[in-house]
């Protein structure tokens, strides 16, 4: 059987390292042409819909941070895989206040915030709990209606109200960008939220901190790269091509045409 997919299958140890390889070398030749330091970039792989042997395979090639975008498809793997408790575990998909209550229990990072709400129940749980949790906000740059986050316009004022939870150690900025195949389509979403990130920063309330912008995935973390990301959430160069079309994690979005 031929893979035609973009993404190759990683179904061994040996697959999982040679794809790790080959994005870290992207991510350095994406450094090297912006004149920035590879150590600067964090790869967070995205383990979203990967079974528990190939998330162990991972922790076996070295990962020690994992990003999910379903909060209780992430607390289920968190609770199997309790036997490797330097495991951290990123929540990085939207967020329901009724949910809150499991990502204070066990997410290391909460990638998605942009609501007061959703920040209120949060600080709450993690008090009850005695945690704190590292978040970032989430802004919608590229002004599609399916698209959660924050309008740009509106982040400053919602970044002046989050010293207020006490629990919430605010980090920096978080987006998805156009999906397109298109680069000069994409990377404005990329300039944008560093744009607001550096504005945000002159003007950031005591507490909290405005140095990461977490954008680029799979598709094109080289290019966010470019633009200053200081997180990449890469899932599928890794794991390989999901099986499901991406219309399934973000409702409303039709999907690129599918490699088959
Ligand atoms: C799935 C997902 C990613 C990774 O996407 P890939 O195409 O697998 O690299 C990044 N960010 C979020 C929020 C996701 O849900």
């Amino acid at each position: 059987m031929t893979d035609t997919s973009p993404y190759p299958a990683a179904r061994t140890l040996d697959d999982l390292r040679r794809n790790l390889d080959q994005v870290r070398a992207n991510i350095a030749a994406a450094c090297a042409r912006a004149g920035r330091a590879p150590a600067d970039v964090r790869l967070l792989p995205v383990s979203k819909t990967i079974d528990e042997a190939r998330i162990r395979l991972a922790y076996a090639a070295g990962c020690r941070e994992l990003g999910e975008n379903k909060v209780q498809e992430a607390h289920a793997k968190w609770e199997a895989m309790a036997d490797l408790p330097d495991l951290r575990w990123a929540v990085i998909g939207h967020l329901q206040t009724n949910k809150a209550k499991l990502v204070a229990r066990f997410a290391s990072e909460f990638q998605a915030l942009d609501s007061l709400r959703v920040a209120e129940t949060l600080d709450r749980r993690l008090q009850a709990e005695g945690r704190a949790l590292d978040v970032l906000v989430q802004v919608n740059t590229s002004g599609e209606a399916s698209k959660f986050g924050l309008a740009p316009e509106q982040a400053a004022a919602f970044v002046r109200a989050l010293p207020a939870y006490a629990s919430l150690r605010v980090r920096g900025l978080m987006t998805l960008a156009l999906f397109s195949p298109d680069p000069a389509r994409v990377r404005p979403c990329f300039v944008r939220l560093r744009e607001l990130r550096d504005r945000l920063r002159q003007e950031a309330p005591d507490g909290v901190c405005m140095d990461e912008l977490s954008m680029g995935m799979s598709g094109d973390y080289q290019l966010a790269i470019e633009e200053g990301a200081t997180t990449v959430r890469v899932g599928q160069a890794i794991f390989g091509a999901r099986a499901l079309p991406d219309s399934h994690y973000w409702p409303g979005f039709a999907g690129p045409p599918t490699a088959s």
